[in-house]
């Protein structure tokens, strides 16, 4: 949708002319999951497609909420009182920008009521990140208009609490880092612990290669009360070794804290963790050294780790993985919290046509699209 087709729908909406656009995108994760809320290491990029708002102030208190999505903002107009806002007390995807704007203010920024509208080419619920790019297109939008100039990392953070605190899920801050601080062509890499950020350079095509990502269209129900067991059990396992974070047993260190760990679980968990931030440091050192394509077993080691130590593949992934590299992909892992959602599949531009087709006829309900490394979130015109 261009500028002017958003300030269109706006004013459609709210019968007057927005004050500004920002777009915010979606994200894939090349390697490093489940390691943020460890302390670790992540490389997610940004999607070119973003999650759009048109917006304007409005000084009466009042917060008030339209949505294109397809079956999402059906119900028209949300309204909600600026005053009231409150953790638990909004329901359904109005809780995401409200609870933006209620951590805004908590946070002491002087931000008020808005008109806003959104319009989104990011998949929703498709482990892409839809929710962090509708968080971080907000909270760029009301900042900027009411005069608050946090850096993105902040922003970032800010839209994390938001969905900690307000919406109530315990998830890391990769999706917001990535929707706020990634770069077109590169790959972003994130130290969790101290918050260091590297872009690094992620040029497919110069290389004859394509990232390929493909949506499964499938969530299993348990997937969002999953995630915060694994992040318990995360937690009690670098308790049980005496450490503040698993991110702090060194991948040398691996055996020795395995040895001293009580179950199997935990076990499990511990290693996936830990050989995962070794994997990202690998594909830094692969990037850095021009050889994208050596990445691809590293990714599909990411697979393997998270289908068998974390167990959060599904029949869905393993399907598009396992035909991807049949047909001859370089790598293939699943991305993103996992239990649906979906996977990326580096392959040779040649192959392309070959590893879809396959992919279209192993999982016959899934969508692909080929991808590069797009823009952060930014101010539209
Ligand atoms: P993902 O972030 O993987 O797409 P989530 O379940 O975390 O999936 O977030 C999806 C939810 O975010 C939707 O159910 C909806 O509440 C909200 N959401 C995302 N994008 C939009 C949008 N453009 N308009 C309204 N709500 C949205
Ligand atoms: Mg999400």
């Amino acid at each position: 949708m261009t500028e002017a087709a958003l300030g269109a729908a706006f004013t459609e909406v709210f019968g007057r002319a927005p004050e500004g656009g920002w777009a915010a995108p979606g994200r894939v994760n090349l390697i490093g999951e489940h390691t943020d809320y460890n302390d670790g290491f992540v490389m997610p990029f940004a999607l070119p497609h973003t999650t759009r708002a048109a917006v304007a102030r409005r000084d009466d208190g009042r917060l008030r909420l339209h949505s294109a999505a397809t079956g999402i903002g059906a119900g028209g107009v949300v309204e909600l009182d600026v005053a009231r806002l409150a953790p638990g007390a909004t329901e359904g995807w109005a809780r995401y920008p409200a609870a933006v704007l209620w951590t805004l203010r908590e946070a002491g920024h002087p931000v008020g009521g808005a008109d806003i509208h959104y319009t989104s080419t990011v998949p929703v619920g498709g482990g892409l990140s839809s929710s962090a790019a509708l968080q971080v297109v907000t909270a760029l939008a009301l900042t900027e208009l009411y005069g608050v100039e946090p850096t993105r990392q902040e922003l970032a953070l800010l839209c994390q609490r938001s969905e900690n605190v307000y919406v109530g899920a315990p998830v890391g801050v990769m999706d917001q880092i990535a929707s706020a601080c990634c770069t077109e062509g590169h790959a972003l890499h994130l130290d969790v612990r101290s918050m260091a950020q590297r872009q690094v350079p992620f040029d497919l095509a110069a290389e004859g290669l394509r990232l390929l990502v493909v949506d499964t269209r499938v969530k299993h129900a348990h997937a969002d009360g999953a995630y915060g067991e694994l992040r318990a059990g995360c937690e009690a396992a670098a308790a049980a070794l005496g450490l503040p974070a698993l991110r702090d047993v060194a991948y040398g260190d691996l055996d020795a804290a395995l040895a001293a760990l009580p179950d199997d679980r935990l076990r499990r968990l511990t290693r996936h963790i830990v050989t995962e931030n070794r994997r990202v440091e690998e594909v830094i050192a692969l990037l850095d050294a021009g050889r994208t394509a050596d990445i691809g077993p590293v990714l599909t080691a990411g697979h393997v780790s998270l289908r068998d130590d974390f167990r959060i593949s599904c029949a869905e992934l393993d399907v598009v993985v396992d035909t991807a590299l049949a047909e001859g992909a370089l790598g293939a892992r699943m991305t993103g919290g996992g239990f649906g959602g979906s996977a990326i599949v580096l392959l040779e531009e040649s192959a392309e046509e070959r590893i879809g087709s396959a992919i279209d006829r192993a999982l016959p309900q899934s969508r692909r699209f080929t991808t590069v490394p797009g823009p952060g979130a930014h101010r539209l015109g």
